[in-house]
């Protein structure tokens, strides 16, 4: 009886899994495991709301492939020691996983085929988190894109398969194999439980996903172009964890997008496409999570603002679109796109606290944390990054509200403290008189902040600090 093992990582589905599907095509008995590796260094173990997410997907998960016969094998420790004992366990031929993008878990990958290796056991990493493999997309002299426009042109170039894997509907199990309780892992949050309002916007697991995408492709793919800018709105898909932790594939998603009707399709490919180059720069730049791409960036005087990181972290920054973002982080586990860019430029620019302690802090919350586009977007919006916003180009958090959420819907939602002032007001409490901050039932300093820091300070302040690292004039 021929066994091959599917090592689950970040691929938490059934539909289009192409690990899954090669492991079908040559075994008459299936084990599928998932490992929680506790030795992947801090950058690569799952933060608090990931663990949340990680809980509820793999119970999913393990429903799923019960219905179709199969038992999902739960094992905490090493991945590099586990997965070559239940090959030998199971006397397995072969051990088919998803490519890791990571570079610990690349590291571990490369353990775990070595080992094998010894017992003749044979070891497939498929392409499953992204569209395409890094070293597919080149430039025309076989160089690396470092600018995300072209990198998308050639992606649109060299296309998405139309050709998606089915859900099987049988896998022969292997019987009497060992495996943890999932509440014996402890991943979800005890007291106090700060995701008790997580199941309000989430279903993680694969038909959760599922439901989102065809949610998003009724109703909002049409004015996406321009609704995904406003937080106020539900305008964008929300696959982001779905898309993480793989219980749907990119490749789904984007086919069902662009047989979708809608002015939008086109702009959300792009979005897509933004999430592929975050994987490749991760793969061609290792380090992404922790060293700025561009290197002048390391002499950056940065300030240890251990109060304003605090603030920052509760929404208490007196910038009513900052707090209320950071807010909506904590209580939902996510963020807009577009508040995400102006806290992140906020507590960089502002408030001079470095970009990966900002990129900590969403690792922990978020309930898509993910390597590449968290550690890409970061350095993206500190100005360090590949094809980064400029760092002299510095978001000014009044305007941007005033744009986005006009009618501070999404402010008022987040933060209502403020919920009673006049729209004209809502950005920008302290500019108010204080017979409508009395009518409004806001004293600045007790019922909200003050600002920690004035805007125009705080941006001078940032331009002279750019000032030092730019002395050579290179970057302006
Ligand atoms: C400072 C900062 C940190 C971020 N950290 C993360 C993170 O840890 N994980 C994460 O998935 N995204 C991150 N993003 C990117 C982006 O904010 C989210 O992907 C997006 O808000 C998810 O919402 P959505 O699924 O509704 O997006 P949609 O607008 O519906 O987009 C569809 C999908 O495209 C991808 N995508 C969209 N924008 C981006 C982008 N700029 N970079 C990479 N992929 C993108 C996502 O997978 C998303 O689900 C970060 C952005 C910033 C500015």
């Amino acid at each position: 009886m021929n066994v091959n093992i599917v090592w689950f990582k970040n691929d938490l589905r059934l539909a289009d899994n192409p690990a899954l599907h090669a492991a079908l095509q040559s075994a008459e008995r299936i084990l599928p495991v998932f490992v929680l590796d506790d030795h992947m260094p801090a950058i690569e173990t799952p933060g608090g709301a990931s663990r949340w997410w990680l809980h509820h997907s793999l119970s999913a998960l393990a429903a799923d492939l019960r219905v179709i016969g199969a038992e999902l094998v739960l094992r905490r420790g090493e991945a590099s020691h586990i997965i070559p004992a239940l090959a030998l366990e199971t006397g397995a031929s072969a051990v088919h996983t998803a490519r890791a993008h990571e570079p610990a878990m690349r590291a571990v990958d490369k353990q775990v085929a070595t080992a094998l290796q010894v017992h003749k056991i044979e070891f497939h990493r498929h392409l499953s988190a992204a569209l395409f493999a890094p070293e597919r997309i080149t430039t025309k002299t076989g160089g690396v894109y470092g600018v995300y426009t072209p990198f998308s042109r050639a992606c649109f170039d060299a296309g998405v398969s139309e050709d998606e894997l089915p859900v099987p509907t049988n896998i022969p199990g292997v019987r009497n194999i060992a495996s943890d309780d999932l509440s014996s892992w402890a991943l979800l949050p005890t007291q106090p439980d700060w995701a008790q309002a997580f199941p309000a916007s989430w279903q993680p697991g694969e038909a959760g996903a599922h439901q989102k995408l065809a949610a998003f492709l009724q109703t909002a793919v049409g004015p996406y172009a321009d609704a995904r800018n406003l937080p106020g709105q539900p305008g964008t898909s929300r696959l982001s964890p779905h898309l993480h932790f793989g219980e749907i594939s990119p490749r789904t998603v984007w086919n069902r997008a662009v047989h979708a009707k809608g002015q939008g399709v086109q702009t959300y490919l792009k979005e897509l496409l933004w999430r592929e180059f975050s994987m490749y720069l991760l793969w061609h730049h290792p380090n992404l999570a922790s060293v700025p791409i561009r290197s002048e960036f390391a002499n950056f005087p940065w300030a240890d603002d251990r109060a304003g990181l605090r603030a920052w972290q509760r929404g208490q920054t007196g910038i009513p679109i900052v707090d209320a973002g950071m807010r909506e982080l904590w209580q939902t586990g996510w963020m807009h796109n577009r508040v995400r860019m102006i806290v992140a430029s906020f507590l960089v620019k502002h408030l001079l606290i470095p970009w990966q302690v900002g990129e900590a802090w969403f690792w922990d919350t978020l309930v898509d944390a993910d390597l590449a586009a968290n550690a890409a977007s970061w350095q993206w919006v500190a100005g360090c990054g590949a094809d980064a916003a400029p760092y002299f180009r510095i978001f000014n958090p009044v305007l941007q509200g005033q744009k986005f959420d006009a009618d501070g819907t999404y402010v008022r939602r987040y933060i209502p403290e403020l919920a009673a002032l006049p729209n004209q007001y809502i950005h920008a409490p302290w500019d108010a008189p204080e017979i409508i901050l009395t009518s409004a039932r806001v004293t600045l300093g007790r019922t909200y902040p003050k600002p920690l820091i004035t805007l125009t300070q705080g941006r001078e302040r940032a331009l002279a600090a750019y000032r030092q690292i730019s002395k050579s004039g290179q970057h302006d």
